[in-house]
């Protein structure tokens, strides 16, 4: 194993407490769906009392790569670094085969062609344009806000995948490949938009990128004087990748929308429970993390609730379908753009 990440492994001190923030140890209680457990079994195979098998590689997989076990660490241990690179020491043949940028393609265009089936009709209706087109700036449409047909109107400035699908999966071969194109792209412009909680903060920790350019679609609504159709109540679902200042930006914007009630409510940071792909090998864990989310998000009975990242609105929409629930999930960038600018208000 990588020395670095051995290092890592043994700093752990089993102090427990990523236990209290994990969402699959919420659903498992197992010692092995947790950072410690999982630490406990890599720190077998450094000692050599374990060897790596179906059972370690399954544990390391059951993991949301929601990055709370970090914040909760004293050591600031890095669960999704470790398990990342764990795996990529031991990928198959055929894991590396199905994790390439070819067949993300194909699950991609899969996801979009069943976007389109299953809610044709899904937009709200753009009300508001926001004169994005300076020069020099460039939308960063991220895959699965592409498959899920909620692009900006926006110069799409071509950029690659994040990269955090094939970091999770240990092709970190493949990361560094996006990674690079997108480096290089970013030099080109003056500024590059985001939607996407997850594609802004992986690009945002690339090492070396220049951060002053990347802009959050939000940013742009700051100075607005905005007002929604007809009065609702509204809240917002913090996807696991959103750092607290962004949310706190999003949240005051949402307050200040004329006829937007904005409802604040236990669990609004909670993981969604889809994470990527996560969901469709870890169904069970899935259902139940995304049920419990709309069971707190309908205790405030909000009409209407929003996020930033396609999964997370994904898991939203599935999590309202399986209560029988009576409220709407959006994006928060086709909301703002559904409110209308309000040019006589102070
Ligand atoms: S919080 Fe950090 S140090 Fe404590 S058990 Fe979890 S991983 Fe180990
Ligand atoms: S990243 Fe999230 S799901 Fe994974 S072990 Fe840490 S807290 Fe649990």
């Amino acid at each position: 194993m990588n020395k670095e990440i051995e290092k890592e492994v043994i700093n752990c001190s089993r102090c427990g407490l990523c236990m209290d923030v994990c969402p699959v140890y919420k659903y498992k209680k197992t010692e092995s769906s947790v950072s410690r457990g999982k630490f406990l079994q890599l720190l077998g195979l450094i000692r050599g009392d374990l060897k790596y098998d179906k059972k370690i590689a399954y544990n390391l997989d059951l993991c949301l790569n929601c990055k709370k076990c970090k914040s909760a660490c004293p050591s600031n241990i890095d669960a999704m670094k470790i398990f990342a690179t764990v795996k990529s020491e031991h990928l198959s043949f055929i894991e590396k085969m199905s994790n390439t940028l070819f067949i993300f393609k194909l699950k991609m265009l899969g996801l979009k062609v069943f976007y389109k089936i299953k809610y044709p009709l899904g937009r709200i209706k753009k009300a508001c344009e926001i004169n994005f087109n300076e020069p020099k700036t460039a939308y960063f449409k991220g895959c699965a806000t592409d498959a899920t047909g909620m692009r900006l109107d926006l110069k799409n400035g071509k950029f690659s995948c994040c990269g955090l699908p094939f970091y999770t999966k240990g092709r970190i071969d493949l990361y560094e490949k996006c990674k690079k194109k997108n480096l290089d792209l970013i030099k080109k412009y003056n500024k590059v938009v985001f939607d996407c909680a997850t594609c802004y903060d992986t690009v945002s920790n690339y090492e070396g990128v220049e951060k002053e350019k990347l802009f959050y679609f939000t940013d742009f609504f700051k100075n607005e004087n905005l007002c929604f159709q007809k009065p609702v109540k509204v809240a917002f679902h913090k996807p696991c990748h959103m750092n607290m200042e962004k949310y706190e930006e999003i949240r005051e914007i949402l307050k200040n929308i004329e006829n937007v009630q904005f409802i604040d409510y236990k669990g609004f940071d909670d993981c969604c429970g889809f994470g990527g792909d996560f969901f469709t090998r870890h169904i069970k864990t899935a259902s139940f993390l995304s049920a419990q989310k709309i069971e707190n998000i309908l205790k405030v009975d909000p009409d209407i609730v929003l996020t930033s990242c396609p999964t997370c609105l994904w898991s939203l929409k599935f999590g309202i379908k399986y209560k029988k629930a009576k409220i709407k999930a959006f994006d928060v960038s086709e909301f703002l753009q559904s409110c209308i600018i309000n040019q006589n208000r102070p």
